[in-house]
């Protein structure tokens, strides 16, 4: 973590108290990486007075800097507001089954999500029983019972569409085949509506279940919250599954909700794969987030400078790393609105350190634009087809020497490595948290 902070807090560097000035810096950059982990602009606002206030008043300790003193009060700070530590499921129950009731939205991945526990409890020694009570839609009673099959665990289900009865009778169903908790699928709607919250209400009512666990798609960003909220103060419910985590999403959803709701975020779901589920971490996720600051920076600057679209474009490029000389001329137009190289270089994680200045120095735009122009587009598509001939061409095309197209070439291979360095390192920072 300190290390991906590094480059936000080195202005900061070789003061050695937290004063209003340093702060002020650390925390735009803070708020800034928030935002753009789609934390809710309230929250961040919040969160940054908060820290501030905290920092202001810390002793700063001799052997380290106010910067890594900053990012420290940060991340605790960040930790705490999403639980602290891991909240287990509270199964503790004296009668049986133990019951865990799954609501959510429809698609946001509550019968994965309640095949993948009944895999988990299963491995802890448990006895799950599936039960179907998303009664409308046979295809969904059908999705549960595949992915029963899957983890080996077995479903219940009636024909007739009552939720309710589908579910007391799926407990009466654990008690006869002695599954000691059961865990019960629930229907939701593509947006919160007075039928789906009157059914989970009574459901809640008759099954009392021990934990309501509510379950939300992180990629649905701010939405997240305002469903959350809904559902809370319907269903009051135990604890939250954040889900999809493995896509795009940022993260900030998790401090979002966790603020909004004030419940514990119990579970993260990161792949379709029964095996993708995770017990959520307050700590990694504030890591996680905090870890896309810079990355995140960058592209919030470009997106001030640049063509929105052409920006995406070229992301989407970088990351799977398709990203050839074409794509490379029109960045050079691009950060030449922008600033310079170096700037660019500054702003991604990791890259500043793996590109020595002096490289950078020796990039002058012309003679670069004016080989690149020389080149065909094939051989800009793939500059590895670029032979000794080829080179001879471009150089007397562009008015340059064969060193100078070689430079060029030499230059572009290293940054293409580096560049999937960084993506790899990002994914990998996005995916810190273990299988467990
Ligand atoms: P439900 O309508 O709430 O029961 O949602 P489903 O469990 O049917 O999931 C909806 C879709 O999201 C399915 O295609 C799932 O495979 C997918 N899905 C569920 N959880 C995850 C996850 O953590 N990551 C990804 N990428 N997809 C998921
Ligand atoms: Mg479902």
């Amino acid at each position: 973590l300190s290390d991906k902070l590094e480059a936000t807090f080195k202005k900061l560097a070789g003061q050695a108290t937290i004063n209003e000035v340093n702060i002020g810096i650390a925390m735009r950059d803070i708020k800034r990486a928030l935002l753009g982990a789609d934390v809710n602009y309230k929250v961040t606002k919040k969160f940054v007075e908060d820290v501030r206030e905290k920092a202001l008043g810390e002793q700063v300790v001799k052997s380290v800097s106010p910067a890594q003193m900053i990012v420290k009060i940060v991340s605790d700070e960040l930790t705490e507001l999403m639980g602290g530590e891991n909240k287990p499921l509270n199964l503790a129950t004296n009668k049986l089954p133990a019951v865990i009731m799954v609501a959510g939205l429809q698609g946001s991945g509550k019968t994965t999500f309640c095949a993948k526990l009944a895999k988990r409890l299963k491995k802890n020694g448990k006895h799950p029983l599936l039960v179907a009570a998303d009664v409308y839609r046979p295809a969904a009673i059908a999705q549960l019972k595949t992915m029963g099959d899957q983890v080996d665990v077995p479903v219940f289900s009636i024909d007739a569409q009552d939720a309710l009865k589908a579910a007391l009778d799926g407990v009466d169903e654990a008690r006869k085949i002695g599954c000691d908790v059961v865990i019960v699928d629930t229907a939701g709607r593509l947006q919160v509506d007075e039928g789906m919250m009157a059914e989970a209400e009574s459901l809640k009512k008759q099954l009392s279940p021990d934990e309501i666990l509510f379950v939300v798609d992180a990629m649905i960003g701010q939405e997240a919250v305002n469903t959350a909220k809904v559902f809370n103060e319907r269903l009051d419910f135990d604890g939250v599954v954040l889900t999809k985590l493995d896509g795009d999403a940022r993260g900030g959803a998790a401090l979002s909700i966790k603020h909004v709701v004030d419940k514990p975020i119990k579970f993260m779901s990161v792949g379709e794969k029964v095996d993708d589920l995770d017990l959520f971490y307050p700590d990694r996720m504030a890591q996680r987030i905090l870890g896309m600051g810079d990355i995140v920076s960058f592209v919030e600057k470009a997106q001030e400078t640049l063509d929105l679209e052409k920006t995406r474009t070229m992301q989407t490029r970088l990351m799977k790393n398709e990203f050839d000389l074409n794509d490379f001329f029109d960045q050079l137009q691009q950060l030449k609105k922008m600033g310079s190289i170096q700037g660019l270089v500054e702003m991604v994680p990791g890259l500043n350190k793996m590109i020595p200045k002096q490289d950078l120095d020796g990039l002058d735009f012309k003679p670069i634009e004016a080989i690149i122009c020389s080149m065909t587009k094939a051989e800009r598509q793939a500059p590895e087809i670029i032979n000794g001939s080829r080179r001879m061409r471009i150089a007397s095309g562009s008015g340059t020497k064969v060193q100078d197209v070689n430079m060029l070439l030499k230059q572009f291979k290293e940054m293409k490595k580096m560049m999937s360095s960084v993506t790899k390192m990002t994914k990998s920072g996005r995916k810190i948290m273990p299988q467990n």
